[in-house]
């Protein structure tokens, strides 16, 4: 999130100053909104537009991630912690990603970053419906009967989740743990381990397998990433 005025002024637009006083008189909209708040800020996938003229922006670029645990999916952290951007930074990638939707500090898995504002709000908006595949380790061994309660929706935050896909792909030697695979499309906050805590198998590890069809082939281990090849964008679109 930063404050309207500096992304206008890093536009190349006006100077700072120049941007509070376009600000003030009413000439810029955010996502289609006339903002007149000076202190208002803005995420990279807002739409801001001067005079009705959207901001000149960078060419699109689109990653895959296979997330780390220990680093958090935003932009900035306000603890300084490391973040999945710090990630690519530090190699060298300067234009001004941002993460589509969120995986846990300590959840793995395929997480896709991106400057494209428009391909983000369609893969987020539920209408989409967008699938997510995750693999969790939970505890004990879970029944048929959960597996349904998975499948058919439970409550958690005071809600019914939607349908979902469920399935058990391992037991563990010990007999304790057991491997879930569930397909959801909704995407509240720690959705995958509510919904498992909901039917009495707590989350130990949580990892993601796929994001909309997509999958983690070439990036086998945690912190690798790489650019989404343009068919791959395509088939997302
Ligand atoms: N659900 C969770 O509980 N955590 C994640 O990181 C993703 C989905």
């Amino acid at each position: 999130m930063e404050r309207l005025q500096k992304v206008i002024a890093h536009a190349g637009v006006a100077s700072r100053r120049a941007a509070e006083k376009l600000i003030l008189a009413g000439r810029v909209t955010v996502n289609e909104q006339v903002v007149t708040e000076l202190g208002t800020k803005v995420k990279n996938s807002d739409q801001v537009k001067v005079d009705g003229v959207p901001l000149r922006k960078e060419a699109p670029v689109y990653f895959m991630l296979n997330k780390p645990r220990g680093v958090i999916s935003s932009v900035h952290d306000e603890k300084g912690r490391r973040t999945v951007v710090d990630l690519f930074t530090e190699e060298g990638v300067t234009e001004r990603i941002y993460p589509i939707g969120r995986l846990d500090y300590d959840t793995t898995g395929l997480l896709l970053l991106t400057n494209d504002g428009e391909l983000t709000n369609q893969l987020m908006h539920p209408k989409f419906e967008v699938d997510k595949v995750y693999i969790a380790k939970v505890k004990g061994l879970v029944t048929n009967d959960a597996l349904r309660q998975l499948r058919t929706g439970v409550k958690i935050d005071g809600r019914m989740t939607a349908q979902a896909k469920a399935k058990v792909v391992e037991v563990a030697a010990d007999k304790k743990h057991s491997l879930v695979k569930l397909t959801i499309h909704e995407g509240h906050n720690h959705q995958v381990k509510k919904m498992l805590q909901a039917v009495g198998h707590p989350v130990v590890k949580l990892h993601r397998e796929e994001y909309a069809g997509l999958t983690l082939a070439g990036l086998p281990s945690a912190g690798q990433w790489r650019e989404l090849k343009p068919v791959e964008v395509k088939y997302l679109r």
